[in-house]
């Protein structure tokens, strides 16, 4: 048996024998056990007295406050329902400004006298709870001297349970603040962030004589992964550590052949597919779609869109059902943006759409007023990111997602709206007054007239467009698959209610006919801020030379990126609307600074080491060894093989030296600490170790290689 750990992890997945596809249960078909783990309506009927469970319906379904004299009746009913679902913990869990989630567990027990115990939950403990704050980044918000931190219920989003092989816990989502209230996670800015929206819309609606309503902000997220067995994660202290590989040579084939996208899924991978959406049904999140991505070893998952609060929990609860599910599978699931070079990376597209007493604004409608309506509010939208695009691609900012946006793969780091031929017509008739559909012949009137019908989007043809109009709603591809989405979604909720909130003030400022002023209102938007339009190739080199024409800011880096959070005008903008402070604004951009620095310096001390001591000994002995081979067929004058060996030694002690040079740089960046510095020796001694990898005798490689990793599971 090989001594390599690597051959031994490929010998290990070679012996697996497959199951036949009959030998596990079958799925549950009946959708009985859906939302199962979840203190949703139904358990809040039947767990409540009708009175209390109406009053929390009112707070969950339509936004009302909630009433704190129900906390107590309602924290008895969950722990009921959770201790018959077998928990014996509690937790309240949020979302701190790492962009993961926490947990600290408290369980149910409260002593009676000796050696005597009940379980207890009360309306305190399940609305508030007190945590040390002073290990979260706080970006500055959290004085020294005050580390407590507050988790507060979103009663928005219900309780669910989360399974272990022993048991269960409660877990209760909710907000985290300071002791002063200053957001210090993602989920309080983009709950105010929806208050907001929601308030600019109503507004808007009543200028087109609409009764006052529900507005409803949804999202649909889509999750690309990576699935490589354990085996071999296990052995690549870089992917550990960092959660990207930074060696790794080329293999011969990867997606050239286009032949895993959409292909069939394999056996072992469904298996853990099919485990993955059942936990995931179980706790009412609605997984729908699941395929093959585009580089080999990607998968994606998407569920259907739900209210954005809601799918932003779910998101996160979906990546970490994606990861320990894998686990329990001998997969390891990799959610970095990039944890392979020279295959796609993977990203989170966010679909969003905003709908008024349960119509999407973003579908064209039937009639004039609803396309009037429709056409407004993708004005809005226009206008919103063209003003606003440095900071929603701050959002998008990260080391992961540096290696996706503008890294010659899409989306680009520019940000540019796509609207598609028909509506692009459309916005070209009302720009010039002339008709969609042939120039100059009928004018198309807002309010008056109908649109031409639009096809929904069911092609490829923008999948280079980082924000794309696909038939009913918005498609953000720039987030990358690791990223909270609550942090863009924040934005673009804040950024299209300050426009629609300056075009209710502009109609408010004209007098006369509506859909005169509406028709002209629109002419103007569209002229002012067309430029963010651009339906071409999103990857072409000729873009960004385009781009810099127009005005659109190219933020291609995370230093870059992150500028715009400390610009006084976008922080102007979300003071404004309570979404958050200057302080809070700022907290953010010195959290993605530090994180950024950080990720960096891990990384490349992470390449440092594996090269030093996993690579250099392997060269080393491979080249002494050579240099004595050499050395014994001169002294016994032999006529062949010479040249040969001399050839290799000489390649590989070039490669000795220069992994020695190489790794100095690296030493000497890591410690003056300038990232740049870092990120360009990384890149070089990569260069060494992924030629050194051809080289070296494949017995003897320790890394687990591209060839392996992406194909062999
Ligand atoms: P794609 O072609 O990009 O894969 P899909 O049709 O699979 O698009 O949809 C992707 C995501 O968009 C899904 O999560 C879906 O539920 C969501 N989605 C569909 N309609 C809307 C909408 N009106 N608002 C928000 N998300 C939506
Ligand atoms: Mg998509």
């Amino acid at each position: 048996m090989s001594k390599n750990n690597r051959i031994h992890a490929i010998n290990s997945i070679a012996e697996r024998v497959p199951d036949a596809p009959s030998a596990s249960l079958p799925a549950d078909t009946s959708m009985a056990t859906y939302g199962e783990d979840v203190f949703g309506e139904k358990e809040i009927r039947a767990f409540l007295p009708k009175a209390t469970a109406a009053k929390l319906l009112a707070t969950v379904n339509e936004g009302k406050p909630l009433d704190p004299s129900i906390a107590d009746d309602v924290a008895h009913a969950m722990k009921d329902w959770a201790l018959a679902k077998g928990a014996t913990h509690f937790t309240h869990w949020f979302q701190p400004l790492t962009g993961g989630t926490a947990e600290k567990h408290d369980s149910f027990v409260e002593p009676r006298g000796t050696a005597q115990a009940v379980q207890a939950f009360s309306g305190k403990n399940l609305i508030g709870g007190e945590a040390d704050a002073s290990s979260f980044p706080s970006g500055g918000l959290r004085s020294t001297f005050e580390a407590r931190g507050y988790t507060a219920w979103d009663p928005t989003s219900p309780a669910f349970i989360k399974r272990h092989a022993n048991g269960a816990t409660l877990c209760i989502p909710t907000a985290f603040c300071s002791y002063r209230g200053e957001a210090l996670d993602s989920k309080t800015p983009l709950l105010r962030s929806v208050q907001a929206l929601k308030k600019a819309l109503r507004r808007l609606m009543a200028h087109f004589g609409q009764p006052d309503g529900r507005v409803s902000v949804t999202l649909g997220a889509e999750q690309e992964y990576f699935l490589i067995d354990r085996g071999f994660y296990m052995q690549r202290p870089d992917l550990l550590q960092t959660g990207r590989t930074v060696f790794g040579a080329a293999p011969a084939k990867h997606q050239q052949l286009e032949d895993h996208y959409y292909g069939a899924i394999r056996p072992r991978v469904l298996k853990f597919m099919t485990e993955v959406e059942d936990i995931l049904w179980k706790l009412g999140i609605p997984a729908k779609t699941r395929h093959n991505e585009v580089a080999p070893a990607q998968f994606e998952l998407a569920p259907v869109f739900e209210d954005l609060n809601l799918a932003v929990d779910h998101n996160m609860l979906i990546m970490e059902v994606l990861r320990q599910t894998a686990e329990r599978h001998g997969f390891e699931c990799l959610l970095h943006e990039k944890p392979f070079e020279g295959v796609n990376g993977s990203g989170k597209h966010c679909n969003w759409s905003i709908a008024y007493n349960g119509r999407n604004l973003l579908e064209p409608g039937s009639n004039p007023k609803e396309n009037a309506i429709f056409l407004t509010v993708l004005s809005a939208i226009i206008r919103a990111i063209d003003k606003h695009a440095d900071i929603l691609r701050a959002m998008t900012a990260g080391a992961g997602n540096d290696h996706r946006l503008g890294a010659n793969e899409a989306p680009p780091a520019i940000i540019s709206v796509f609207l598609g031929d028909e509506l692009n017509a459309v916005m070209k008739a009302i720009e010039t007054g002339t008709s969609a559909r042939a120039a100059g012949r009928t004018k198309l009137k807002v309010g008056v007239d109908t649109l031409p019908p639009l096809p929904r989007d069911t092609t490829d043809r923008n999948r280079t467009s980082p924000f794309a109009f696909t038939g009913n709603k918005f498609e953000f591809r720039a987030p990358g698959s690791s990223q909270n989405c609550a942090m863009n979604q924040m934005v673009l909720n804040t950024i299209v209610a300050e426009s629609v909130d300056a075009i209710s003030d502009k109609l408010d400022a004209m007098p006369g006919d509506f859909n005169a002023n509406l028709q002209k209102l629109l002419q103007r938007l569209i002229r002012a801020h067309k430029r963010v339009l651009f339906s071409g190739d999103g990857y072409s080199v000729d873009w960004p030379k385009e781009a810099a024409r127009r005005g659109l800011p190219n933020l291609p880096d995370t230093r870059s990126a992150i500028q715009p959070l400390r610009d006084p005008a976008n922080q102007k903008v979300f003071a404004a609307y309570g979404v958050l402070t200057e302080g809070e604004l700022a907290s953010r951009y010195e959290i993605a600074l530090e994180d950024y620095h950080r990720r960096i310096r891990i990384e490349g001390a992470v390449a440092l080491d594996i090269a030093r001591s996993m690579v250099r000994p392997v060269v080393a002995d491979e080249f002494s060894k050579l240099a004595t081979a050499l050395s014994v067929a001169k002294k016994d004058g032999l006529k062949t093989g010479i040249a040969g060996l001399k050839a290799l030694s000489v390649r590989l002690g070039a490669g000795l030296d220069d992994l020695h040079v190489k790794c100095e740089r690296l030493d000497k960046a890591l410690t003056k600490g300038k990232h740049e510095d870092q990120i360009d020796a990384m890149r070089d001694l990569r260069h060494t170790v992924d030629a050194l990898e051809h080289l070296v005798d494949d017995a003897r490689w320790p890394l687990p290689k591209y060839r392996e990793m992406l194909f062999i599971y």
